[in-house]
């Protein structure tokens, strides 16, 4: 084992830093404009992960970024007409400018034919297949939440700042040119695996996607400058699969039988190969929250400020 100390990629402190950007556009703009921006929430059932996600999603709308919120809470038995209205109020609604429809849905309810419905001038997931087609021609504004957050914690490990330094805001931090990096994104999801692997060919790198369907992972991965994984398999990522120096990505979130969270990654081994890693929790899922405050800012000024 070296003793190279490995840049951690807090996403607690780069979030805090975004956050803090938008809190000042809001106290700039919303005097000029009228109102705040606004998000509207609708949470279907009582799925244990999505209410806490949904209730930290609103606090950090409303205190850290001045928000105004709308919340929809529907029973677990809602069909598909119950969250169409309420998906349709959050359209209507003049004072929302982004719309979270919280995934998973219940069983019975399809995901696509409702995040369809959603207004995609509103769409802050950017799950609306405008958006997608949108984010394939490189014209998105509204990108899915996680990647960009994924793409922001890429450019804190390839930039001069190190998690929390004084002084650093969100945008000092550069985008950075991958041009000649090898990237490999494990997991071909919508939601994260290849709405990432877009943005990381956009910015010029090599992408490799991996899969369950994919022969000799280990080794694909172990030629990889940055490796993100997006697999929901606790601690599949080992050390063995990671060059020296690569950048390591843990978008998993998982609950061991002992019931501690871990991510996709096998951190302890991981991180004394790595040059930068997000640790879980506190990496890319506060980014995530983040990004969705970034959407509905957005929005809201795409609507109030042309
Ligand atoms: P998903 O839709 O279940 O996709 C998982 C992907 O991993 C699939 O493409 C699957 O391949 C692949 N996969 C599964 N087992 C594999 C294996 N043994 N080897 C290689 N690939 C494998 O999940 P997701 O929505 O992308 O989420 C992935 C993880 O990220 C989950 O733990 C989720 O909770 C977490 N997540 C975190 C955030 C955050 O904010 N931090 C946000 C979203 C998701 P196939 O396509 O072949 O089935």
């Amino acid at each position: 084992m070296s003793n190279k100390p490995y840049k951690l990629l807090s996403g607690n402190w780069l979030s805090s830093l975004l956050q803090k950007e938008i809190k000042q556009e809001v106290e700039n703009l919303k005097d000029k404009a009228g109102r705040a921006p606004g998000l509207g929430v609708i949470l279907v059932g009582e799925n244990p992960a999505s209410k806490s996600y949904v209730a930290r999603k609103t606090r950090v709308a409303e205190e850290k970024c001045g928000f105004y919120t709308k919340d929809h809470f529907l029973l677990a038995s809602a069909t598909h007409e119950d969250v169409e209205k309420a998906i349709e109020d959050l359209n209507n609604d003049e004072k929302i400018d982004g719309i979270l429809l919280q995934l998973p849905l219940p069983h019975q309810l399809f995901a696509y034919k409702l995040i369809d419905k959603i207004n995609p001038d509103k769409d802050a997931d950017g799950l609306h297949p405008l958006n997608q087609g949108l984010l394939l021609r490189g014209e998105a504004d509204l990108i899915p939440c996680t990647p960009q957050g994924i793409m922001s914690m890429i450019d804190l490990a390839y930039s001069k700042y190190v998690s929390k330094q004084d002084g650093v805001n969100f945008s000092d931090i550069p985008k950075a040119d991958l041009s000649g990096v090898n990237a490999v994104v494990i997991g071909r999801s919508i939601l994260v695996g290849k709405p990432v692997s877009t943005l990381l060919l956009g910015r010029n790198a090599t992408v490799t996607q991996v899969h369950s369907k994919t022969k000799n992972i280990e080794e694909v991965c172990s030629n990889a400058d940055i490796v993100v994984a997006a697999v929901g398999v606790p601690e599949i990522v080992k050390e063995s699969w990671i060059k020296k120096d690569a950048v390591v990505i843990d978008v998993g979130i998982n609950k061991t039988k002992e019931g501690k969270l871990v991510g996709d990654v096998d951190f302890e081994s991981v991180c004394q190969k790595a040059f930068a890693i997000t640790p879980v929790p506190g990496g890319v899922g506060p980014m995530t929250v983040a990004m969705l405050m970034k959407n509905t800012l957005e929005a809201y000024k795409k609507k109030v400020c042309s």
